[in-house]
């Protein structure tokens, strides 16, 4: 194609996405292979006013509660694997865990995220999710905040005692969509039982992450799929990070990727869903270059962990934790020079009630998705 000729295709499409119209599937993998510079700002900028007609210039705060790192799973590419001899194992206590929520809470966070391992200690046949839901109960309890759980996959009438529990939000990133990938991503995992459970938790009345990882060996018909699924599950919340090398995996000499990718993937999950939730996650590169990814159109900034408590991101166990940066008060300074503000508990708990009210009027087909 001529350069004459793509000038006028970006705006045709930009113009598509601010009139709410459907994109082709060679327009979105177009978007998603920009290199110029101009063209890429153009995007981010409708990105921007796309998010803006939905949100304002508000942020929602997520605060991140990593309580077990143990794990059943190898996925090639987590520090957490269990054949990993240098992971940085712990489990947390109850008092720990809620202590930590609780501090998250007067900080100003907007939901909890309450993160674990697939472990074996909660995973055991007897009360294991007994345990599991008893520290959601005291969670929600003592917070009185909206709660999202990443417990990793769990049974169906697992998925419903957390809906009752109070959970809002279940998390369960497939990573990538593409089969072959997820078996050496995943090993050994069932690509369709970790779908299925994100439909189970929707038909629970739970409202769902889907999540995918870049620089893992996809290509950009991989994340074109990616977007079509996460459409037919109809997430609330659609999260894209760069792969970051973890130390004891087999994954250690694989280069973290340029974060291109990682940008134009936000700028365009805004542009396709465009009153969804899109994170710019701390975990990756902490502070840095969170300004670029809330610029490419995300609209929440998760992995918010309280310091010296000893907990770990997921991608980066320390990175500015206990330095205070991956706090309310060390991202709220960024957000007021960008011109950005961060959103109330109302604003946030109104947008939780509504998509969860929603839920109870529509139901996801299970055989589309898989
Ligand atoms: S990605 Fe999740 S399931 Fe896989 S090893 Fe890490 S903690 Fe376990």
């Amino acid at each position: 194609m001529a350069e004459k000729d793509q000038v006028p295709k970006l705006e045709e499409i930009l113009d598509k996405c601010c009139q709410g119209k459907p994109l082709s599937t060679p327009e979105i993998t177009y978007l998603l292979g920009l290199k110029e510079g101009h063209k890429i700002s153009q995007v981010f900028q409708t990105a921007q006013r796309i998010r803006a007609r939905h949100f304002g210039n508000k942020i929602f705060l997520y605060g991140f509660v990593y309580f077990s790192t143990f794990c059943r799973n190898n996925c090639t590419f987590c520090s957490s694997r269990v054949s990993n001899k240098l992971a940085r194992r712990y489990r947390k206590s109850e008092e720990e865990i809620v202590e930590a929520a609780c501090l998250l809470a007067e900080s100003g966070v907007h939901l909890i995220d309450l993160t674990m391992g697939e472990d074996p200690f909660y995973y055991r046949s007897e009360n294991g999710f007994d345990s599991l839901l008893g520290l959601i109960q005291k969670v929600k309890r003592e917070t009185h905040l909206p709660l999202m759980v990443s417990p990793g996959v769990v049974p169906k009438d697992v998925l419903a005692e957390f809906a009752r529990a109070g959970v809002d939000w279940y998390a369960c990133y497939q990573e990538t969509h593409n089969r072959q990938l997820f078996v050496y991503l995943r090993p050994e995992q069932s690509y369709d039982s970790r779908l299925s459970s994100k439909v189970y938790a929707k038909q629970s009345g739970i409202l769902i992450e889907e999540g995918i990882i870049t620089g893992v060996g996809e290509n950009l018909s991989d994340i074109v799929f990616s977007t079509e699924v996460i459409r037919t599950l109809e997430a609330q919340q659609a999260r894209v990070m760069s792969f970051v090398p973890q130390i004891g995996t087999p994954m250690l000499d694989r280069k973290s990727p340029s974060r291109l990718r990682e940008l134009m993937t936000i700028a365009v999950l805004r542009l396709l869903f465009p009153d969804r939730l899109i994170p710019a996650s701390l975990d990756v590169d902490g502070l840095d270059l969170l300004q670029e990814r809330l610029e490419a159109g995300a609209n929440v900034i998760t992995s918010l962990i309280p310091p010296r408590l000893g907990l770990s991101g997921v991608s980066q166990p320390s990175l500015g934790i206990d330095e205070g940066s991956r706090t309310v008060q060390g991202v709220a300074s960024l957000l007021d020079q960008i011109g950005m503000a961060v959103a109330t508990n109302q604003d946030y708990s109104q947008w939780v009630c509504a998509e969860k009210s929603a839920l109870t009027r529509g139901s996801v087909n299970y055989e589309v998705v898989v």
